[in-house]
């Protein structure tokens, strides 16, 4: 039984290096090619020859990935199969961890291969970089610590995952909370604002606890590396060769002088609106004129061939692409029985075609999201042509344009989905979003600067920290009687705990995005093409160039914003 919702797909490149009847599936059969690979570096004796071994490493990576990718797809769209998990977990227990113990010692080999530094320059600098990057990093004394912090990660996953509150009778989980903050009636939802306010402070010693050690244990990597805090180790990590912690505080100004006044507008709109004295915690997600949710389409079948139009009068290439996408299977987009939740792109690395997942139920966040996840794939398929695997994916902080931009330029054609009204609605819950983003970003990018730059501190210090930050970026909510509820409110933000420093890249991606639409405001034609010829570069460039390719300014400071914000301020007066 094909549990792929895609049938053979079409080869990008005949194999040359792997053979074709290998099942990648069995570490016994791949450890031999990593072998091979080891023997054939040493013979090489020429530029040529080490780039040709580049490719065929390229080769062996794209394959190994496009397993995963294939059991990871087949097991999301089929929960209830026992052998679509069973094929999963075998890959994940049995293939990667012997695969990456010999991936890091061909990357050793490679950067102190005599032929290293005779390849073209231009061609591999970036990937020489980060493969230096990545070896130069390793300490084999912090293998221990990440296994612990892994540990430590799985106990707050556990921790938030059990929160669940009894409202009006009923065991509910805090997510599904989440929907009474859209309900029309404020006794409610505050009555469910509180409830979930409180069954929170009650793990707040907890989630301290776990992150008192999480801090420790990165500090202690830090160090182990070779640098004097968590924060500059992070950073370097990441690889984030053209941004230093300056610039983030560059970009925290930024957001305060220029995104705040924005901000307290909407706020403002939204009281007036709402016809309240002050905007509470719980008066944030409900629609401020209490109308009913938007329904953009009945069925998904609806959605694709509105989608669809929708790029036929954005770009005839693109259009081109989504509509290869339906006609390879490549979507599956219906919310069904067995089927994992969320959304995702992925990329079939052998073949060289995107796939994307999700479970569309008939609101407008489905709109949003098959425009983001479509720009995704648009990536994918604008660097079918790359050799280098790893020049086919380019850093987060550009990836992220290319699917936030098409949320922007695909909303231009939202009457595809509703009346102008409707649409118009839609487009200006979009543009909100967008700036009430930016605070949060803000937020937490700035508290963990501050938290691993503060080795030693105490609670109360950090707790004093975040409010500060509360204060510069919180807008106009009245938390009184709640202060407790503000104080915490970092510990839901699961990438604090999960990801450090991994979210600032969101805000500098929705920079780029903007820049985007922007310049579509202005030419269209010519933003479109700047748009598809940077994502073809890939990850071959470093950000600034792939930002400038695209028309936008690699910069996170005031100068940059403002226009940004005149801009959406501008269109959202015309809604
Ligand atoms: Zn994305």
């Amino acid at each position: 039984m094909n549990l792929l919702p895609f049938g053979k797909l079409p080869a990008a490149k005949p194999r040359s290096f792997v053979p074709p009847t290998i099942d990648l599936g069995d570490w016994p059969q791949i450890a031999p090619l990593f072998d091979q690979l080891e023997v054939r570096a040493a013979r090489a004796t020429t530029a040529a020859a080490l780039e040709r071994w580049l490719l065929d490493w390229s080769e062996l990576n794209a394959a190994l990935d496009e397993e995963a990718s294939r059991r990871y797809i087949a097991m999301t769209c089929h929960t209830d199969n026992a052998d679509a998990e069973r094929a999963y977990l075998h890959f994940v227990e049995h293939v990667e961890p012997p695969l990456k113990p010999r991936q890091f010692a061909l990357e050793n080999i490679y950067v102190a291969h005599p032929q290293f530094d005779r390849l073209p320059k231009a061609r591999y600098a970036v990937f020489n970089r980060d493969v230096k990057n990545h070896v130069t990093l390793f300490r084999a004394e912090n293998v221990a610590l990440e296994t612990e912090e892994a540990k430590l990660c799985q106990q707050y996953q556990k921790l938030i995952g059990a929160q669940t509150v009894k409202f009006r009778g009923e065991e509910k989980t805090l997510v599904q909370m989440g929907r009474y903050l859209e309900e029309p009636d404020r006794a409610l939802r505050q009555e469910a604002w509180e409830l979930v306010a409180s069954r929170r402070l009650v793990d707040v010693d907890k989630c301290e606890e776990i992150f008192d050690q999480l801090i420790r244990l990165r500090t202690q990597i830090a160090r182990n590396a070779g640098f004097e805090n968590y924060r500059d180790y992070a950073h370097r990590q990441k690889g984030r060769f053209d941004y230093a912690p300056e610039n983030c505080f560059q970009f925290h100004d930024a957001v305060e002088m220029e995104i705040m006044p924005a901000v307290r507008k909407i706020q403002d709109d939204r009281r007036r609106q709402l016809k309240l004295e002050k905007l509470r915690p719980w008066d944030l997600a409900v629609d401020p004129q209490n109308r009913a949710p938007l329904k953009p389409f009945a069925e998904v079948g609806e959605m694709v061939s509105r989608t669809q139009n929708v790029f036929n009068h954005l770009d005839a290439e693109l259009a081109a692409g989504f509509q290869q996408m339906q006609d390879l299977k490549l979507l599956d987009l219906d919310n069904r029985k067995g089927k994992a939740p969320g959304g995702y792109q992925s990329t079939l690395s052998e073949a060289r075609v995107p796939f994307i997942f999700m479970n569309a139920i008939g609101v407008q966040r489905d709109v949003e999201t098959i425009l983001h996840e479509a720009g995704h794939a648009f990536h994918a398929l604008a660097t079918r042509d790359e050799d280098l695997y790893a020049y086919r994916g380019a850093p987060i902080e550009f990836c992220e344009v290319a699917s936030m931009a098409m949320e922007l330029l695909g909303n231009e054609f939202l009457e595809e989905f509703y009346p102008v009204a409707e649409a118009n609605r839609a487009r200006k819950t979009h543009l909100e979003g967008i700036i009430g983003f930016f605070p949060w970003m803000a937020t937490v990018d700035a508290f963990q600067h501050w938290i691993y730059t503060h080795a030693g501190h105490t609670r109360a210090e950090r707790k004093a920290a975040y409010l500060q930050l509360m204060d510069r970026f919180g807008g106009d909510v009245d938390y009184s009687e709640c202060e407790a509820a503000r104080a915490y409110s970092w510990q839901r933000q699961l990438h604090i705990f999960l990801h450090p420093f991994y979210y600032v890249e969101y805000g500098i991606a929705q920079l780029g995005a903007l820049q985007v639409w922007a310049n579509s405001k202005a030419d269209k034609a010519k933003a479109l093409n700047d748009y598809k010829k940077s994502l073809a570069l890939g990850g071959a460039r470093p950000l600034p160039e792939l930002f400038a390719a695209a028309g936008c300014k690699f910069q996170f400071d005031a100068a940059t914003i403002r226009p940004l914000v005149e801009l959406a301020n501008t269109e959202l007066k015309k809604l």
